[in-house]
């Protein structure tokens, strides 16, 4: 990087989720332009093996999305959602529930976050509006993630980001004892009675004054990149619906596509009564989330005005033309290209990338994979695990930084989320990147 972009930025930008003075020894990366599953820094070539942030499930700057968003932007970029419609926003409405036909209804959101929040809310309302005004409580998974709002903190259960604002959180408790499957050679697993009893048994207390569970289904992102029985959503479902308990299903990271499905919960064979998306719904163009749900759940708020019952959630750029344009070509893209299909076919080069960087540093172990996500947890060349003060991943992700390849570990996990359309030739460049990376710390 340019002194003076460096002198700039560290004047003026307070970066996110960074501890500012780390920058002192390692310099923001200077982008210059991004294409495909590249992006190019002022030192050379970076492979985004993480899609930014897990949304870039097509790659950067794709020619049919580009083209989509500048076309819209010629007849008009943003205009009120409320009382208004357009050609743009109710095709992607169609398109949307062409990918997802079990929901009936689209609420457009701002964020993933934000769309956390409204299906929380949307919960919430439903539950007073069937007389059920006792249902206030949510609950949620253990090693949870839903985002960086306080409600969607309280969700949560990532200390890390959360604890700070524990005041002005709302008790949400954890459903704990979540069946992992912790290796792929043990993937799907089948829920056994007694895991199951373990849940039952601290949902049935609650089962009278819950408004909903919120869980990522099948994939827990920010909590570690860690995997569940899917059967144990079914179960889940099966308890909601006896309960009158509505289940949300937030697949702003599993969904559209990174497990190889439109939605996570597929692969349990379940339909959530809300289910949310963000990143991979314009594939990581543009902000634009989205809550689905049944006409069981939109005909409680539909009523006179006076009744005092509609869903009044407003941000301003609810069904923002921008990044509608950009969902709408990305799921195209995704149904010309076949995308969801390459998933579930190529999901093994994933695995057998993770055993070769595990058979060459032998410091991984809990081999995990599902669709373009695997990940595993680095120990100590003794087996032992190791001392989390150390910061391993981030040295081997500064590492790999300086190798050309961006891979963020979280905490002591390390993972490949690429785009979904990555060529096999550049997840094989990744590998001895890795590997040297890795090698580099753990034999420093
Ligand atoms: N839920 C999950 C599962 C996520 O992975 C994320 C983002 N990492 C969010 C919610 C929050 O989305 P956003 O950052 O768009 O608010």
């Amino acid at each position: 990087m340019s002194d003076s972009l460096q002198k700039r930025d560290l004047d003026k930008l307070w970066h996110p989720c960074s501890q500012m003075k780390d920058y002192e020894t390692f310099s923001p990366v200077h982008i210059k332009s991004a294409k495909g599953s590249i992006i190019h820094t002022e030192n050379g070539e970076l492979i985004d093996i993480i899609s930014s942030w897990w949304c870039k499930s097509l790659g950067h700057g794709h020619s049919q999305i580009i083209s989509a968003v500048k076309q819209q932007l010629d007849s008009f970029e943003h205009v009120i959602l409320a009382n208004t419609t357009n050609e743009l926003i109710v095709s992607l409405c169609e398109k949307i529930l062409k990918f997802c036909p079990e929901y009936d209804k689209v609420f457009f959101c701002d964020s993933g976050s934000d769309s956390v929040e409204v299906a929380i809310k949307m919960a919430l309302q439903y539950q007073l509006q069937i007389g059920q005004s006792q249902r206030t409580g949510f609950m949620s998974l253990e090693n949870g993630y839903h985002g960086e709002t306080v409600l969607t903190l309280a969700t949560g259960d990532c200390g890390l980001y959360s604890k700070p604002y524990e005041a002005l959180m709302p008790k949400i408790d954890k459903i704990t004892e979540v069946p992992y499957v912790n290796s792929y050679r043990d993937w799907p697993g089948e829920l056994i009675e007694e895991e199951w009893s373990r849940v039952e048994a601290q949902l049935n207390p609650r089962k009278s004054t819950l408004a909903g569970i919120v869980i990522e289904p099948v994939l827990q992102g920010a909590g570690g990149m860690l995997f569940y029985k899917p059967s144990f959503i079914s179960k889940l479902k099966e308890w909601c619906d006896a309960n009158g308990v509505l289940l949300i299903a937030d697949e702003i990271l599993a969904g559209m596509g990174r497990l190889g499905y439109a939605r996570a919960s597929e692969l349990a064979n379940v339909v959530p009564d809300i289910s949310v998306f963000s990143k991979g719904l314009s594939a990581g163009f543009s902000p634009i989330a989205c809550a689905l749900t049944t006409n069981k759940i939109f005909e409680v708020f539909y009523d006179d005005y006076e009744s005092g019952k509609a869903f009044m959630h407003s941000n301003t750029y609810c069904g923002n033309a921008v990044g509608a344009s950009a969902a709408l070509a990305a799921l195209s893209v995704y149904e010309q290209e076949k995308t969801f299909e390459r998933v579930r076919k190529d999901s093994k080069l994933l695995v057998d990338l993770f055993e070769e960087i595990s058979s060459v540093t032998g410091v991984l172990k809990n081999i995990r994979c599902q669709g373009f996500v695997v990940a595993a947890d680095l120990l100590n060349k003794d087996g032992s695990e190791l001392d989390s003060k150390k910061r391993v991943g981030y040295a081997i992700y500064k590492e790999a930084m300086k190798r050309g390849l961006l891979m963020r570990p979280l905490g002591n996990t390390v993972y490949f989320l690429p785009p979904l359309n990555i060529s096999e030739e550049i997840l094989h460049r990744s590998l001895p990147i890795a590997v040297d990376s890795i090698k580099a710390v753990f034999e420093a």
